[in-house]
This record gives C-alpha cells, sequence and structure tokens, in this order.
C-alpha cells in the first residue's frame, strides 16, 4: 500500500455502490467476492440514537501492553469529548480491543463478534483493534460485516479520525499501517489503576521467535524518547502515582532515539530518580539484552524492584534453535547466575511453551531440569499454538495436542511445588507492600511486594489503599501468602 494512505475509507450508497472518497486499503476491487456481496445488507451507517450518541464502551483481552493501549484509546477519545460508558447498550461505539497470541484467544474474537450481530442497536459502531484487527484485516469484514473498523495498533491514534469518518456515513474504515516510526503517545490517558501506571516505552518487536505472531501484528521496534517518557513520569507522579512498570514486548531492547542516548539501565535509574516514584517495574526482558548493567542498576537503586521476567520458552538448545530465541540453554543460565549474583535477592519469573513441533521426551526433561536449576517464583505455561504467518507452521512433527496437555500438566505440577516450597521460606519474613485491594471481608487487603509477589493480610487500619504497610507473612500455598499488618501507626 502506498504509504500516505494512512487509513482506508469506504462509503457506500444505498445500492451498495461506491460513490467515491479516497479509498485506501479497502478498494472495491480488493474485496473478497463474500464481502463485496455483503456490503448492501449493511450498507449506510445510520447516526446512534440521540441518548447514546458520542459514547463508547471498551472491552480489553490479552496482555498488559494491551490493557496498557486500551488506557491510551480511552484517553484519547475522552479528550475529544467522548464518555466512557460500562455496558453495550449505552454505547454509540463498542471497541473491541483484541489478542491473537494463540488461537483460542482469537477464536473467543470472532464468538465475541457473533454475539454483537444480535446484540447490537441501530446506529452503532462495532470496532475490532489489537492483533486480531492487524492480523485478520479487511477479512474481518467479511466474517462479521456488522464491523464496521478494525485498527491495528499503530494507528490507534487516527482513531477519533476514523471514527468521525464513520459518524459521517462512512461504511467502513480500517486502519491497518504498521510501516510507521510512531510510538502511541497521547496527551490524555485514562489510567484504572490510581497507584499503579503502566508506561510503554518500545512498540512493536524485531525479533523474530519461529512461532510467534507479535512482529506482524505490532510492526517493528520503536522506542519511545527518554524525554517524553521522564515527563510523564513527573506528570504521574505529581498526579500521585508511586509505582510505574515500564512496558515493551522486549522492554529491555529499549534504544533511545533522542540524542540522549540513554541505555535501558540509564533509564530505569532516571525514571527511579523522579521524586515521587518509590517503584519502578519492567516487563517483558528478552534474555538476549538482558546485561550485568541492568543488574548493576538494580543493586544501586532501590527503588527498580526486585524482579525480572526473563522467558525461557524451553530448557532445550535444540528447541531454543528452533524457536529461534537467539540463545542457548547455558547462556539463558549464564544470565540467571548473573540475577543471583546480585546485591539482593531477586525473584525471576518466566513463560514456558510446550509442544513445540519437534520437541522429543529429552527436550522435555531438559525444560524440567531447567526448572529444578533455576526454581522460579512464577511461570506462565503454555501448550504451542501454531499461529498464521510463523515459521514454525510449516514445521515437522507436530506434537499431538493430548500429548502437548500431558507434558503441560507435568510441567505444570512441577511449578506449584517449587513454588510451594519458595513461598515456604517466606513464612515469618516481613515485607513492605503496595496496597491495591480491599477484600469484601472485613479488615483484609491484598498488595504487591517489590519481588512481585501477592499477599493478603488483614489489618485494622480503615484506609490503606495506596498506603506502603509493613506485612509479616503468616501462611503460604503455592499461589498464596497470607500475613498481618506489623507497620508502627
Ligand atoms: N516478548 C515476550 C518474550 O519474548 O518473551 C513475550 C510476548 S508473548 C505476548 C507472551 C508469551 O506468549 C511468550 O513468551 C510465549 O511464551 C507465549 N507465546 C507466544 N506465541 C505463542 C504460541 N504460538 N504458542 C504458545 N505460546 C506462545
Ligand atoms: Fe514474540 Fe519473540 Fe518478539 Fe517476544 S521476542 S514478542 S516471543 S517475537
Amino acid at each position: 500500500m502506498a504509504k500516505g494512505f494512512d487509513f482506508g475509507v469506504e462509503r457506500l450508497a444505498a445500492g451498495g455502490v461506491v460513490v467515491g472518497v479516497h479509498v485506501g486499503e479497502t478498494q472495491e476491487g480488493s474485496l473478497k467476492p463474500a464481502l463485496r456481496g455483503q456490503k448492501a445488507e449493511f450498507a449506510g451507517q445510520r447516526p446512534a440514537p440521540p441518548g447514546i450518541r458520542g459514547t463508547f464502551f471498551l472491552e480489553t483481552f490479552g496482555c498488559q501492553m494491551n490493557e496498557h493501549d486500551s488506557e491510551k484509546v480511552a484517553g484519547v477519545l475522552l479528550a475529544r469529548g467522548y464518555k466512557q460508558v460500562q455496558n453495550t447498550e449505552a454505547a454509540s461505539i463498542i471497541l473491541y480491543n483484541t489478542c491473537s497470541i494463540r488461537e483460542k484467544a482469537a477464536q473467543k474474537v470472532f464468538s465475541r463478534l457473533g454475539e454483537y450481530r444480535t446484540t447490537k442497536k441501530e446506529g452503532q459502531i462495532i470496532g475490532v483493534l489489537g492483533c486480531v484487527a492487524q492480523q485478520e484485516g479487511q477479512e474481518i469484514f467479511a466474517r462479521a460485516p456488522w464491523v464496521s473498523l478494525v485498527c491495528g495498533s499503530a494507528s490507534y491514534r487516527k482513531l477519533p479520525e476514523m471514527i468521525a469518518q464513520l459518524e459521517a456515513g462512512n461504511m467502513r474504515v480500517t486502519g491497518l499501517d504498521t510501516d510507521t516510526d510512531e510510538t502511541f503517545e497521547t496527551e490524555m490517558t485514562r489510567r484504572d489503576n490510581p497507584w499503579r501506571a503502566y508506561l510503554t516505552i518500545i512498540e512493536g518487536c524485531d525479533k523474530a521467535c519461529s512461532y510467534c505472531v507479535v512482529p506482524f501484528t505490532r510492526g517493528p521496534e520503536r522506542s519511545r524518547g527518554s524525554a517524553s517518557i521522564l515527563r510523564e513520569i513527573k506528570e504521574l507522579a505529581d498526579l500521585g502515582y508511586t509505582e510505574v512498570q515500564l512496558l515493551g514486548q522486549t522492554v529491555n531492547s529499549y534504544a533511545d532515539p533522542s540524542d540522549r542516548k540513554l541505555s535501558f539501565s540509564e533509564l530505569l535509574v532516571a525514571v527511579a530518580e523522579v521524586p515521587g516514584i518509590r517503584r519502578v517495574r519492567f516487563t517483558t526482558s528478552h534474555p538476549r539484552d538482558f546485561g550485568k548493567d541492568i543488574v548493576e542498576a538494580m543493586e544501586a537503586v532501590p527503588g527498580i524492584c526486585n524482579h525480572v521476567h526473563l522467558p525461557v520458552q524451553s530448557g532445550s538448545t535444540a528447541v531454543l534453535r528452533a524457536m529461534q530465541r537467539t540463545y542457548t540453554r547455558d547462556e539463558y543460565l549464564g544470565k540467571i547466575a548473573m540475577i543471583r549474583a546480585a546485591l539482593r535477592p531477586i525473584s525471576v519469573t518466566t513463560d514456558i511453551i510446550v509442544g513445540f513441533p519437534g520437541e522429543t521426551e529429552k527436550d522435555f526433561g531438559d525444560t524440567l531440569s531447567l526448572l529444578e536449576t533455576v526454581k522460579y517464583d512464577g511461570a506462565f505455561t503454555f501448550k504451542y499454538s501454531p499461529r498464521p504467518n510463523t515459521s514454525s507452521l510449516k514445521m515437522p512433527d507436530a506434537i499431538p495436542e493430548e500429548e502437548k496437555s500431558r507434558r503441560l500438566g507435568i510441567l505444570m505440577e512441577k511449578q506449584r511445588e517449587i513454588q510451594a516450597g519458595l513461598n515456604a521460606e517466606r513464612v515469618g519474613k516481613r515485607h513492605e507492600l503496595l496496597v491495591v485491594n480491599k477484600s469484601r471481608r472485613e479488615n483484609q487487603w491484598s498488595g504487591h511486594t517489590t519481588d512481585h509477589k501477592v499477599v493478603v493480610f488483614t489489618s485494622r487500619r480503615q484506609e490503606l489503599l495506596g498506603d506502603y504497610v509493613q506485612v509479616e507473612v503468616k501462611s503460604a500455598g503455592e499461589n498464596s501468602l497470607v500475613g498481618e499488618d506489623v507497620s508502627d501507626w
């Protein structure tokens, strides 16, 4: 597609004829026959009824980056005068921010869109955002013709113009360009949590893991300038946020595009030094770019949280090679040794995929033994899911679904044992928590430690949300820690 067509617009007359208008990706000739046939049925975007005009409902699936993208999308629309509502009936615009990392997640999108077919009111705009939008593009119009907007993450900044086009009577709009050096910076972000703020410092991904759709759905890596990041952190601190989480698919591959050329570890330190910021988190780190300078920054600056999420994916060098992860088992274990040698204890969590094509019993055994060696504080575990466009799709020796499930069960059981052991060691120890939840049960609260453990605790104090409290752990399970407020007050 020629650059300069930022988004495609399609305006239809009642008879289904294109009556003009600039056409980007949605040229009539390029539409699938099925889609052409459906135009007449859904032709003519009528205005929403007056009671709901100018309102939007936004639903989000997927990772923290998606959640944060939704916060920014909401900010962009609120800044243009739209009002966010909590149910679809009250909305003139229904936006659905999607995830396509595994097949199940992508399937969910179409079943949800199916629900909208029957509940959609006259004049309502239904929009699909995120990874499924980018991956399926205009195919979404063919499968769900009641959808009128399809927009990938690299085009979110243009959403108000796209919505204005639809409100002006255009039928379908797409924003699917990934050929951009823009990061999605917004003047306003509507954050869901009043104490912990997410902030994306790097968009997209330039790695080429053979199983992963992210490079296709989120486009190439683009880092945000350090001055702009630090300005937003200062604003967040002024608003009362004390914890910030820097986000990126490979957050530690950050490359400051400004003249300051801050490295990732220098950026961490600069963020932690902003007055008012007590905790800085970052996720996800790619093992290849995880250097000693990051551990040294953590040692030197207590505000950088004691936690690293370092996805390994497999404990077998042969599988890692097939996954194109760019490190061997031993190189990964070298990074772990570096983290474990730090002056303060740092917890490590990971992501693991089982049943990658060609994974043998021995390869799987290597993953189990790696778990034993590293003793992760937590692990997200997945069955390999073949994804469109990825190079692993064509690999031979697919593992049957039942075998993947068997391996996943064994892996999860092992991880549960490890976590139960690590959590038990915490009984009797004291931790500082940022309190983020109040339970419905009287006197019960929960919060996070700096090393990313959730502790449920009791306190006789009345108002704790957003406070930092000292808690002593009294009991532990494989997924939970229970404690008591022991702060002086
Ligand atoms: N960028 C991060 C990294 O490099 O580790 C992870 C991004 S991805 C949103 C989160 C996790 O989903 C991956 O670490 C991987 O374990 C899992 N994942 C990605 N593609 C997958 C696939 N095709 N099948 C199963 N799990 C997958
Ligand atoms: Fe996907 Fe690999 Fe990029 Fe992570 S590093 S987003 S797993 S391609």
